[in-house]
């Protein structure tokens, strides 16, 4: 991969958050960020959001632990 346009960065975003990338396009990604704000802020946003539903999904396991549903 070359140098990444922004539709590359939102392409690969999920991937990139979950760290599935290959290191060489995720080297990209991260340079593309570090000069582009508009995909910084796309890509902090899909962490962010990652983070709630994973704390989401444990808290609920954790929440219906015994609970019959
Ligand atoms: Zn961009």
């Amino acid at each position: 991969m070359g140098r990444p346009a922004c539709h590359d960065v939102e392409r690969l975003r999920d991937a990139y958050a979950d760290n599935e990338l290959l290191a060489e396009n995720a080297l990209c990604i991260a340079e593309h960020l570090l000069l582009c704000e508009p995909c910084r802020g796309l890509v902090d946003e899909t962490i962010r959001l990652k983070m709630l539903v994973r704390r989401a999904v444990l808290g609920a396991s954790d929440h219906t632990m015994g609970e019959q549903r």
